[in-house]
């Protein structure tokens, strides 16, 4: 198997012509019936000063080429309904279509946020249940969906455990991150006015209990932790961790972005958390990536209520209703209730597996992770050497060591196996780290695929270094300066002059 036989198809590659050099003057896609009302002067209509000197220069193109143009446009970008995508950390699991369904729902899709509580009570139904769920699932008492992400949660997480000090008449300075932590934890403290006190993993991936000793006091407001942390590995000492934050009068949040490696089997609230957000977006199958919409529902210990945002969805035996009456909140985090259509994507995921799928979800993702790792133990260096959880984290150190070949090099020759190179130089603290999360919608094919496909890209790293180095060779641009792609990214064509 080449990897230019397995690669993306030809239609992808080549400099294929953009719609506006497709463009012919007069061709249209549609047929309108002739215009049988006067046809006032435009002029008329907009202030003359709004015109345009010229019509828009917009391609003139029929259907066909329409159709073709937008479909070519999707298929250049990879998403897991078209390859396998092992990115860890970010959970690219299978999002049953029945979820898009059940979103597009005219009672749910159609309802306008300002419809009065008695003609909503379906969607209130809805997120009072799951609210239910998601404290069920984290142990936790109350849920807000407000946040709008991942690091949006993380943010109106901190604002409460402020919050939370503040009424205590304490405020404190400090939050603790571990050096394994996801980059959102540090940056949201650091938006959150706090200073940000690293601690680093031990020799088992965990945190340092020492180091987290010496670093713990009266200004410590909280720590921030992922339990499987980015290395998948499970923190063997939280209930240890929980205690030295606790006795210090500090608070414990837990970052549940990805918590495929947990459900059903433990709870941050069991663990000693005080606050978490999941992200609905990746553990819950709805489709992200390109930058939303997402949702990061944020749960809390009853000793946390008071302060979570207005409003929170009640129920009174009879009615659902938004409750308004919360002296304490911290306010509003986002206009209305949150990302509502994700919220509705997860419920029904979650409705269609049930305790047990949920529980089966974590079971198959662990042993996903396992297998593929034992594969790729025997190409990479495995910097822990234990059991992972939903992901786990390898390194190309020795293969770069062999044949000057770094793990960037590999992520871009896996493109040319259709293949969505996974996490690469996260988390810091591993050397040339490769992080794969495979997920548990994919099956023993596709991870043995993904395998033989990294032992075929070492084997040519040993023999022929410079073609890894200039991969990926299939897909319809090569290597980019990728600061420059993500800060100005330029998209825009400037007409056959500008080449
Ligand atoms: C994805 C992720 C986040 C951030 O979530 P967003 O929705 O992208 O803001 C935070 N922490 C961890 C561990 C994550 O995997």
């Amino acid at each position: 198997m080449s990897p230019e036989m397995r690669s993306a198809p030809a239609r992808l590659q080549g400099a294929e012509p953009t719609i506006f050099e497709k463009s012919r003057p007069g061709r249209v896609g549609l047929t309108l019936p002739p215009l049988d009302v006067d046809r006032r002067p435009l002029e008329d209509l907009l202030p003359r000063d709004m015109l345009r000197e010229e019509p828009p220069g917009l391609p003139e193109v029929n259907q066909l080429e329409a159709v073709r143009h937008f479909v070519r446009l999707s298929h250049r970008n990879h998403g897991v309904d078209l390859g396998f995508y092992p990115l860890g950390s970010c959970t690219m699991k299978y999002n049953p279509k029945i979820n898009e369904d059940v979103a597009r729902l005219p009672g749910f899709a159609g309802l306008h946020p300002y419809v009065p509580d008695d003609l909503a009570q379906g969607a209130l139904q809805l997120l009072y249940e799951m609210e239910q769920y998601l404290c069920e699932i984290g142990g936790m008492d109350r849920v807000s969906f407000q946040p709008a992400a991942g690091a949006h949660g993380e943010l109106l997480g901190l604002m409460l455990i402020r919050a939370y000090h503040e009424s205590q008449g304490r405020p404190r300075k400090k939050v603790i991150v571990p050096d394994s932590a996801h980059g959102t934890n540090p940056a949201t403290a650091a938006m959150c006015g706090y200073a940000v006190v690293e601690v680093p993993s031990d020799d088992r991936g965990g945190i340092d209990l020492e180091a987290l000793k010496r670093v713990v006091d009266e200004d410590v407001a909280g720590l921030m932790l992922t339990n499987p942390n980015t290395l998948g590995l499970f923190d063997e000492n939280i209930a240890e961790v929980a205690r030295i934050i606790h006795d210090a009068g500090g608070l414990l949040y837990y970052d549940g972005a990805n918590a495929n490696a947990i459900l059903g089997i433990s709870r941050p609230g069991d663990m000693g958390f005080d606050v978490v957000h999941f992200n609905l977006h990746k553990t819950f199958s709805t489709p992200h990536g390109g930058g939303g919409p997402g949702s990061g529902p944020v749960g809390v210990k009853k000793k946390l209520e008071p302060f979570l945002p207005v409003p929170l969805v009640a129920f009174d035996g009879q009615r659902y209703y938004w409750d308004y009456d919360r002296p304490q909140a911290v306010g509003r985090i986002r206009s209305f209730y949150g990302n509502f259509g994700i919220v509705v994507r997860a419920y029904a995921y979650i409705r269609a597996l049930g305790p047990e799928g949920l529980r089966r979800i974590s079971e198959d993702a662990v042993l996903n992770a396992n297998y593929l790792m034992t594969r790729l133990a025997e190409i990479f260096d495995v910097p822990y050497k234990r059991r992972c959880l939903h992901e786990f984290v390898v390194s190309g150190t020795t293969l770069k060591k062999e044949t000057g070949v770094r793990v960037l090099d590999v992520a871009k020759r896996l493109l040319d196996y259709g293949v969505h190179p996974p996490t690469v130089y996260f988390p810091l603290i591993v050397e040339e780290a490769m992080m794969i999360e495979p997920t548990e919608s994919e099956s023993k094919e596709t991870l043995d695929f993904f395998a033989d496909a990294l032992a075929e890209i070492v084997r040519e790293a040993q023999e022929d270094p410079e073609r890894v180095k200039g991969a990926p060779y299939t897909t319809p641009v090569s290597r980019l300066d990728e600061a420059l792609a993500a800060r100005k990214p330029d998209v825009r064509w400037r007409g056959p002059a500008a080449g």
